[in-house]
């Protein structure tokens, strides 16, 4: 079962959060017929979203990477329910392989931005973003949450796929300094940063998150472990608003071809179908509107 735990090290100030989210990214590359570096990609996107959204009390924060590389954008969402959701323009890239690892930053690209949109269900969304600086993901977060929001941030994020295309694990952990934090603490965990073992090679010799917080701060106080699970919140509801944000002119093709409205939710493959009648009446509405 995935979950996310948020953690406080003992006389340490930091922060600190690690997920483990194997079934969810094997869940979205089934559903999305993921290629290899496509669940990769998603895979540490959707790693980083349950991460920064682990201590949600409400709402729900959208991931946003654009590096105009081949998979084209990447979306991951999660909410305060431990409800992850995700997609990618192009799931279906192959690149090269040239070294042991996925070559997920050529793949990501790096001109563009990373953005993150806090939806805490109050009348303001508030988003902001960085600069991709190589397109990883982990790295583009850890900047962004450096920069962007002025926490310094360390994040690790890494997804392991067979050679049958499977995801063999996945997950991330994220530390955060906390203002108080002193010269030499900072120094001590950089130092145990720099040799630490990469997270998929820690989950696959089946260490849990819990476990990687110990191996960075020897005492942890868990604070909260939260099960996640894939979940898309589309209906045939939001699909018929959609269909108003279409326009008249749009909506008219439609009734002039006589086609009932097919739409395929991005997140989940769901398909919904919208009757003429019903795309009639929405156009009607539209007309009298305006
Ligand atoms: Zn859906």
């Amino acid at each position: 079962m995935a979950y996310v735990v948020r953690a406080i090290p003992l006389n340490k100030n930091f922060r600190a959060f690690a997920v483990e989210c194997k079934d969810i990214v094997e869940t979205v590359r089934k559903l999305q017929a993921l290629s290899p570096i496509a669940s990769a990609a998603l895979g540490r996107a959707l790693a980083g979203v349950a991460l920064l959204s682990a201590d949600l009390k409400t709402g729900k924060i959208l991931l946003q990477i654009n590096g105009g590389g081949p998979l084209g954008e990447i979306l991951a969402e999660g909410n305060w329910k431990g409800e992850l959701r995700g997609t990618v323009k192009n799931p279906h890239v192959y690149l090269e392989i040239k070294s042991k690892k996925l070559p997920v930053g050529e793949a990501v690209g790096k001109k563009g931005f990373i953005s993150v949109v806090r939806d805490l269900g109050l009348k303001e969304v508030y988003q902001s973003s960085s600069k991709l600086v190589s397109g990883e993901i982990a790295e583009d977060l850890a900047y962004f949450l450096t920069v962007s929001e002025q926490i310094p941030s360390a994040v690790s994020l890494g997804v392991l796929v067979g050679t049958d295309g499977s995801i063999l694990a996945a997950g991330g952990f994220l530390i955060q300094k906390l203002p108080e934090a002193k010269e030499e603490e900072i120094a001590e965990l950089e130092k145990i940063l720099k040799n630490f073992p990469s997270i998929t090679t820690l989950l696959s010799q089946g260490k849990t998150p819990e476990d990687i917080l110990r191996m960075l701060f020897s005492e942890i106080k868990i604070l909260e472990r939260r099960e996640l699970k894939y979940k898309c919140n589309c209906s045939q509801e939001r699909v018929e608003s959609m269909l108003v944000a279409l326009g008249e002119k749009e909506l008219e093709d439609f009734v002039k071809k006589k086609e009932p409205v097919e739409v395929i939710c991005h997140f989940c493959r769901k398909k919904y179908v919208v009757p003429l009648n019903k795309v009639k009446a929405i156009l009607e509405k539209l007309r009298n509107k305006s």
